[in-house]
């Protein structure tokens, strides 16, 4: 088996059979360039670098460029490429005229070194993608050129630090191709440098369903570095990107990584070397190579590893670019509210000038009642909207929510098919399976059936409610969202009498954004800070309802501003959320103020207990 990254194996004194001096091409002459992989190049990384080698080829030298390709496939294959492949690539370009053959990763270097006699001896040879000590290790006498990769596992560590910085463990997820080898024993090296900090962990191998399945298991006290997953033990091949993909969507946590390919397929943050500079600088090398302008032996210092982090994963972790290093790239940023609901918030905002001029219009004609129904009926659509707009804001957490049971019943369903299958069906396993089935069915039920009732669109209503009713059913959909954004809410619901007159998903609105504000203050605090209060208490004549955060607090100038239609210091907020509370408190005879309460903010809804009297 040829080695993918290991000690140059071509020999001296073949290697020194190196041309004294290969034919200069003028620039604007056609030339032929063999590119010989020794992995896959239809890797994503390698599609990406070659990509950009042809671009910043095409733009940099006036006369075409024909690439040649060839690929050996040890990287993955493991197997040492036989003589007769050379024999046989001799032959094929026989009568071909090749300028310059470039060797991408050491098995190619390595098949190279030994067939040189036989491959083109004349043309002059480069290579990349290859580690730094393998380029030192070279023999200055076989003259090749190249671009080593510098791929830096402790910064990925770091990066990983940064983000979870009470993680306790480091997992390192490999396969068991020698190029995965390679990666794991980078992570290795780097993590030895954290032993104190780290107990590290190496996976090797694991099947991907096995292995994406132990990622949707763990807590945030540990790291998950990615090193590649090329080949399982079971002889499974994988693309590491698409392998990583599997593992992103079950992991409970970030995954990072060094390969910049898997920035937007799974991983959170990665240090990671630009392709297109990788291929900018290699097709520079080919250039100067062909024009005769490259000393022999020269190893150009590749490209600096830089952290790319995925502001979607950053978002679904409840992670903060803040702890990431100032000049880190993050890619994928959501949208802000105002873009993502582009045409909910000018409806939104339509309905509130249109409201405001109706009422004033109907106010100068003194024609209140009609003006109060109007008003009435603009207020139902307002607040709908605006439920529809914290829905939005809640779509992942909710996806997620659904999609658990979902993932169970496919798993149970499978088991059950597998058994079937296999004669091996037993009644009574087979009962139980359905009972899982249906119980997770259930679950993903409860869940559209409270959404249904908070989203449906209904006249205002007015009837006997229990306050602690509202708040639990309220809770129910604001808890996924709370564990995405990793912030503990306790609930203390101690009023007894907690019957109040009005609209119970009114009711349920206020407390939803009150506790997502809750929770946006929250984001910025360490773990141990982000927890949210919500407590209900009585009095004689009233209930109150408190929301209490230990996030950043509220100004003492902007205490009561809060609450004025579109004060947001948020830079996406649209400042409504507030407005909208205020008003539907107000409808129901209640008062709401906010405090500054040590650290956080504390906001208290205070509501008239409904009449003895009163029926429903
Ligand atoms: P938005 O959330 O769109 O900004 P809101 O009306 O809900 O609109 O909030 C208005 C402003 O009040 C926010 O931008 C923020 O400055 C402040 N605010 C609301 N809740 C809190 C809180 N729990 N902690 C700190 N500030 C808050």
């Amino acid at each position: 088996m040829t080695r993918a990254f290991a000690e140059p194996s071509g020999g001296p004194a073949r290697a020194a059979a190196r041309p004294s001096a290969p034919a200069v091409r003028a620039s604007t002459e056609t030339v032929q360039v063999l590119v010989i992989n020794g992995g896959d190049p239809y890797l994503p990384a390698f599609l990406a670098i070659d990509g950009a080698m042809r671009r910043a080829m095409a733009e940099r030298r006036p006369g075409p460029v024909v690439w040649l390709n060839e690929s050996i496939d040890t990287l993955r294959l493991g197997a040492a490429p036989s003589p007769i492949l050379a024999e046989l690539l001799a032959r094929k370009y026989a009568g071909v005229r090749i300028d310059a053959v470039l060797l991408v990763t050491e098995s190619a270097v390595d098949f190279y070194l030994q067939h040189r006699q036989q491959l083109w001896p004349q043309a002059p040879a480069l290579y990349h993608f290859v580690a730094p000590d393998y380029a030192a290790r070279l023999p200055a006498a076989a003259g090749l050129s190249g671009v080593p990769v510098h791929v830096d596992y402790a910064g990925a560590v770091r990066l990983a630090l940064a983000l979870q910085p009470h993680a306790r463990r480091a997992l390192v997820m490999a396969g068991v191709s020698p190029f995965d080898d390679v990666q794991a024993a980078g992570f290795r090296a780097a993590l030895d440098a954290e032993r104190k900090r780290l107990a590290a962990e190496f996976v090797v191998g694991e099947p991907l369903g096995a292995a994406a399945e132990r990622l949707a298991h763990l807590t945030d006290d540990t790291i998950v570095l990615y090193a590649s997953l090329f080949r399982d033990r079971d002889g499974n091949v994988y693309v590491p990107r698409a392998a990583l993909e599997t593992l992103g969507a079950r992991s409970a946590v970030p995954i990072y990584g060094v390969f910049e390919s898997q920035i937007g397929h799974g991983l959170t943050a990665g240090a990671i070397e630009s392709l297109a500079d990788r291929g900018a600088l290699v097709a520079d090398l080919v250039r100067r190579a062909l024009a005769g302008e490259l000393a022999p032996a020269t190893v150009e210092p590749p490209p600096a590893a830089r952290c790319v982090a995925d502001g979607r994963r950053l978002e679904r972790f409840g992670l903060t670019a803040r702890w990431l290093p100032a000049d880190c790239e993050i890619r994928f940023v959501e949208p802000g509210f105002f873009q993502r609901y582009a045409w909910q918030s000018v409806l939104v905002g339509l309905a509130f000038v249109a409201q405001s001029l109706l009422i004033a219009a109907l106010l100068l004609q003194r024609r209140r009642r009609a003006a109060e129904l109007s008003l009435q009926a603009q207020r139902v659509q307002l607040l709908h909207a605006s439920r529809l707009a914290v829905a939005g804001e809640l779509t992942a957490s909710i996806a997620h929510e659904i999609n658990q049971p979902l993932a169970a019943i496919l798993s149970n369903a499978e088991a059950a098919e597998l058994l079937l299958h296999d004669g091996r069906a037993d009644r009574d396993e087979l009962l139980a399976i359905l009972s899982d089935i249906r119980r997770d069915d259930l679950r993903a039920s409860e869940v559209i059936e409270r959404l249904r009732a908070l989203l449906a669109r209904h006249d205002t209503q007015r009837r006997r409610f229990d306050l602690n009713g509202a708040v639990e059913a309220a809770a129910a959909i604001l808890r996924a969202e709370a564990r995405r954004r990793h912030v503990a809410v306790d609930y203390d619901l101690r009023a007894r009498r907690a019957e109040v007159l009005g609209d119970p998903v009114q009711i349920q609105q206020v407390l939803i954004n009150l506790v997502l504000n809750a929770l946006e203050a929250s984001a910025e605090q360490p773990p141990a800070a982000r927890r949210v209060r919500v407590e209900t208490r009585d009095s004689a004549t009233a209930a109150t309802l408190t929301v209490r955060d230990f996030g950043a607090g509220i100004a003492a100038d902007d205490l009561v501003r809060v609450f004025d239609p579109l004060f947001s210091t948020k830079r996406s907020g649209m400042g409504l959320g507030l407005t909208i509370v205020r008003s539907i408190v107000e409808a129901h005879g209640g008062t709401i103020a906010a405090a500054a309460a040590g650290p956080g903010a504390e906001f208290r809804v205070v509501l008239p207990h409904a009449p003895q009297a009163d029926t429903p």
